[in-house]
């Protein structure tokens, strides 16, 4: 028996698409991010160059970077100081092991958390309050 896919489905697998591989929200195409993860790190692309879905109109904020950021520097701290007690490794091994597992898993969460809330953003219709809409209520509301 074939399962259906319901909506719900379908939205859970877009996200995870989005957070996982950068699909675009729209079209589901691996557009999301500029480049690979090594030339473009997490940086937004400016467009999607499937289906032209402007990605500049969408404000993920800084926040992700600084819940990314601790939540990175925890695990590692955290993995260090049990490497350092089991083992007792020269300090050099430290550097060449932590400081690229740090940028690496870094950029990668960065990527999946921002991935979520761009398809988030979009699927809610959020957007930066800088679009005409938004100065004609401004401008609304000071003429009431
Ligand atoms: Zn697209």
């Amino acid at each position: 028996m074939k399962e259906r896919i319901t909506p719900d489905d379908r939205e859970r697998q877009s996200l995870i698409a989005a957070a996982f591989f950068g699909c675009c929200p729209r079209c589901d195409e691996r557009t999301l991010f500029d480049g690979a993860i090594g030339a473009g790190g997490a940086n937004f692309a400016s467009k999607c160059a499937h289906c032209d879905l402007d990605y500049g109109g969408f404000n993920v904020g800084d926040g992700p970077a600084a819940f990314i950021t601790f939540l990175m520097g925890a695990v590692i701290v955290i993995l260090a100081l049990t490497l350092e007690l089991s083992f007792h490794p020269p300090f050099y091994l430290h550097a060449l092991l932590w400081v690229p597992i740090t940028i690496v898993m870094t950029i990668l969460s960065l990527r999946v958390v921002k991935g979520v809330l761009m398809t988030v953003e979009y699927r809610n219709k959020a957007r930066a309050a800088v679009s005409s809409e938004a100065k004609n209520v401004v401008c609304a509301d000071e003429d009431a």
